[in-house]
């Protein structure tokens, strides 16, 4: 039954409506006791949130809880902030962690599991759609393994705003509801050297269609458990994509393919707004293909495709911004490996072949795609949109692109003001083409004046009347291209300086940059009054400062 959102009444903490499938549906650990364990045959164990000393709400999100009609009033009384803390549970909550594995940095970790996550259960709306309700670092599961279950307010507050400023910038995510400090204190050795030091304790409850991970079918697959397997398999296509039908071997197959084409589509948003995921480990792809688990995450700045944010991973920069794709691929294959028993059998090796087709096509959608996408960031209508423009322009479209990416390497360059900037530029007069000012134009989009020779200038200027020829048969006036181009090139993204200013603040009591950031991050393409400070680039000090350049893995 779907409702109008007219019909929609705000609800209560009290009558929201629990529908905990996961647990009623999969096999469940037998043991009870929250001690760290291996579990097998099971896809959860039942755990409860650790209470806390002093809980205290830093931040929500109205959208978020608008996700399940929860009204103002209940988000900002007193039984929200401990439910959300993880220090009330409410009558038909069933609190759970996820028993999953994965591949850490290419290598098989064996059972990793939610160490830090406990679910609340599953609420449906009134418009019958589902959401999961998850606690992050509100204490030890069965998963903890040797750490601690918890989670410090610096990692609580980029985990907050980026799920949302994701969610605003179209880049397909987890959500977050709420930011609560618990009133403990955790210690962290935030760069793995000697200095632990105490920091204060937060939980942040993230909201999702659902959690499932590629570990948590790779961790059955592993063990041989294939009846596993089958069961999330299964439960997965009936519960979150129904409209494939009965888990029949066709339909596991063409399963399979939306996975990947989900995964694809989030990782080309990330590479259009120059986000670094940081530790793509299978553990951390989500099988909706939502952005999940904001750890040492990051923002390109200047543009530097080798880069990662992940101070962990600094040797092999197996994570860095331009492998992300590469990464995605490697990992859908391991989730194949995990599923091919269920769709390969000894007679024919039909399964293994659509595996590897879907694979195949994921990286020759990748190529098309991610052309397009670079093209629609310079305003271009891609040659299968327009059939005016031949095969040989189509080749020079691609070289256009790649031209202008090792453009932006060649000088230190703001690759978010640069989009901005680009669509100011006059394209249409051939005064203004001819009159070379556009390093000045672009000035704002660069870190080093010494680095603007004339050479620069002069490979500039002949990129851009290239440029500027090739928008001639879009037909489009100035403005016109500015708009669309500004659609798909944000003005203010969640630049890691950015975060680190509102962490320093609030790590004193002071929440106005948490919320500031929240509601400019709202409308991250639309340039907003008095807020052109979130809009600069990264000033000098925090070019090596640890939290803006470079993260670990501590949280
Ligand atoms: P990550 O790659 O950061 O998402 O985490 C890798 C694994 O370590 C997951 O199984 C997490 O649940 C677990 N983990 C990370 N931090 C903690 C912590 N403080 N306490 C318990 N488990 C943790
Ligand atoms: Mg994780």
């Amino acid at each position: 039954m779907n409702k109008t959102t007219s019909s929609i009444r705000p609800i209560t903490l009290d009558t929201l409506c629990f529908d905990n499938r996961f647990v009623r549906e999969l096999p469940g650990d037998p043991e009870t006791g929250n001690f760290c364990r291996q579990v097998e045959d099971a896809y959860y164990s039942l755990v409860k949130p650790a209470a806390t000393e002093k809980p205290a709400l830093v931040a929500y999100s109205k959208d978020v809880a608008g996700l399940f009609d929860l009204s103002d009033e209940s988000c900002e009384s007193p039984q929200f902030v401990r439910v959300f803390s993880g220090n009330e549970l409410l009558p038909d909550m069933q609190p759970f962690s996820m028993c999953y594995g994965g591949h850490q940095f290419g290598n098989w970790a064996g059972q990793l599991g939610d160490g830090r996550a406990i679910n609340l259960g599953e609420v449906i709306n009134q418009r019958n759609e589902r959401w999961y309700l998850q606690l992050k670092g509100a204490g030890i599961t069965p998963y903890s393994r040797n750490a601690d279950g918890l989670a410090v307010l610096r990692s609580s507050v980029r985990e907050f705003l980026c799920s949302e400023a994701m969610h605003y910038l179209g880049v397909p995510t987890t959500r977050a509801l709420s930011l609560t400090l618990t009133g403990d204190t955790v210690v962290r050795d935030m760069f793995y050297d000697g200095n632990a030091k105490p920091e204060l304790g937060a939980v942040v409850c993230r909201v999702a269609p659902s959690f499932t991970r590629f570990g948590n079918f790779q961790l059955p697959a592993s063990r041989g458990d294939l009846d596993l397997v089958k069961k999330l398999v299964n439960y997965t296509i009936t519960t979150d994509f129904p409209h494939i039908g009965e888990p029949t071997k066709e339909n596991i197959l063409q399963w399979y393919k939306e996975v990947s084409e989900r995964t694809l589509d989030m990782v080309l948003h990330w590479m259009r707004v120059g986000f670094v995921h940081g530790v793509m480990n299978t553990d951390n792809m989500s099988i909706l293909g939502l952005t999940i688990d904001y750890g040492p995450y990051g923002w390109l700045e200047d543009y530097d495709p080798t880069w990662t944010p992940n101070t962990t991973d600094e040797a092999n920069r197996r994570y860095r911004f331009e492998h992300q794709p590469q990464i995605a691929h490697w990992n859908l294959l391991q989730l194949a490996n995990a599923i091919l028993p269920l769709v390969d059998d000894e007679n024919s090796d039909e399964g293994r072949k659509a595996l590897e087709a879907t694979l195949n096509q994921f990286a020759e959608n990748y190529q098309a795609r991610h052309l397009v996408m670079q093209l629609e960031k310079l305003g271009l209508t891609p040659l299968s949109e327009k059939t005016v423009l031949s095969e040989e322009q189509h080749s020079h479209d691609a070289v256009l692109v790649t031209d202008l990416l090792s453009l932006l390497q060649s000088v230190e360059t703001d690759m978010t003001l640069f989009y901005r900037c680009l669509a100011e530029v006059d394209v249409t007069s051939s005064e203004a083409i001819a009159s070379k000012g556009y390093v000045s134009l672009l000035a704002d989009a660069y870190y080093q004046p010494d680095q603007l020779t004339e050479e620069y200038g002069l490979q500039l200027h002949q990129w851009i009347e290239r440029y500027a020829k090739r928008c001639e048969p879009e037909g489009l006036t100035n403005i016109q291209r500015k708009q669309i181009m500004n659609a798909v090139n944000p003005l203010y993204v969640l630049r890691n300086y950015l975060s680190q200013i509102a962490i320093d603040k609030a790590d004193n009591g002071d929440f106005s940059g948490v919320e500031e950031l929240m509601e400019v991050l709202k409308k991250p393409y639309t340039e907003q009054e008095g807020k052109s400070h979130l809009a600069e680039k990264r000033p000098e000090w925090a070019r090596h400062r640890a939290g803006c350049s470079m993260l670990s893995c501590s949280s």
